[in-house]
């Protein structure tokens, strides 16, 4: 029987253009290879649970536009459950306007549309979605008092929650550091906790520290360098699995999603970690974010290489 995983968070459609310089205020600069792909941290996230297996559930909200129910029909088809009363008549999906510069360096425009529309009550309707779950997965691209009403039913029913703080807030709610598991990147982890993190020993020390605040875990992701983890009194730093890193975008979602199953199948939090290594850096190997994020099978095989000796089977 899979894990049941459910996601209350953004569903975003992700227009993305390519350009020889990022246009400064007032200038206006040729595009070029307009895609639109399906995105948002809580779509991501629940697409990449499914593809390694969990049963997942998405409570989010699109529009009734175009974007909305083409996102909807390719969330069902990755095998993620929506909800169809989460739709909202005549608003726009959200959107998110991404300019990449031939050098790397991107700049986003986001709209939140129908995010920002999914409230306590549609959380509260649809309880017992995630009262059947396992792990509740959150992040913060829909409102506040939405994902503090998640994890408030979570908690009651003993649904064990694992919150992505990003995007990084100005000042985050104490309640949300009180989750069983947090896992921001490093940025986050910086705005967080106030202080620059510029090395693995530093953060190593932020994730005991995200714990000390009143996390039940921490999880801090550190691109190319891998990730710190604090959990059951102890704590660490795990290398990154080398690849050719051809676009990091969606790492970070893989990465959460994976760590979410394997702790929700019952691996300790340094071994759901592990796991999730090979999550992102299979998808930091590949291009764009959704169809970069890898199935269960391929996640397993660059386990198997990269540590021989550690099961990663449920
Ligand atoms: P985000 O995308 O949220 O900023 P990170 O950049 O920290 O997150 O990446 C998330 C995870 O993806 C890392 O902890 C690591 O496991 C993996 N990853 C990212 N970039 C690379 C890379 N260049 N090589 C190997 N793994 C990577």
């Amino acid at each position: 029987m899979p894990v049941i995983l459910a996601v209350v968070g953004s569903i975003n459609n992700d227009i993305v253009v390519r350009c020889a310089a990022l246009p400064r205020p007032g200038e206006t600069v040729s595009g070029r290879d307009l895609h639109e792909i399906g995105g948002g941290k809580g779509a991501n996230q629940a697409v990449a649970a499914a593809r390694l297996g969990a049963a997942t559930v998405i409570i989010g909200r699109t529009g009734d536009d175009a974007a909305g129910l083409r996102m909807r029909a390719a969330l069902a088809t990755e095998g993620v459950e929506v909800l169809a009363d989460l739709v909202s008549v005549g608003c726009a999906s959200g959107v998110a306007i991404i300019a990449v510069e031939d050098g790397g360096e991107n700049c986003i425009l986001l709209v939140p549309g129908a995010n920002a529309l999914l409230t306590p009550a549609d959380v509260a309707r649809h309880a017992a979605r995630i009262r059947a779950a396992r792990v509740l997965l959150l992040q913060l691209e829909v409102p506040l008092e939405t994902v503090l009403a998640a994890a408030a039913v979570a908690r009651a029913a003993g649904v064990r929650v694992l919150l992505d703080p990003a995007p990084a807030p100005a000042r985050l709610d104490p309640a949300l550091l009180t989750v069983d598991l947090i896992s921001p990147n490093r940025s986050e982890a910086e705005a967080i906790l106030g202080r620059r993190l510029p090395d693995n020993a530093a953060a190593i020390a932020a994730a005991r520290d995200l714990v000390a605040r009143g996390a039940g875990a921490a999880v801090i992701t550190l691109g190319a360098a891998g990730a710190a983890w604090c959990a059951d009194g102890a704590s660490g730093h795990l290398p990154a699995i080398p690849v050719q890193a051809i676009d990091a975008t969606a790492a970070g979602d893989a990465f959460k999603a994976a760590l979410a199953l394997r702790w929700a199948e019952g691996a300790s939090v340094p071994e759901a970690a592990r796991f999730a290594l090979a999550a992102g850096a299979l998808a930091a190997s590949r291009a764009g974010a959704q169809p970069s994020l890898p199935r269960r099978a391929e996640v397993e095989a660059l386990l198997a290489t990269a540590f021989p000796t550690v099961r990663s089977q449920p």
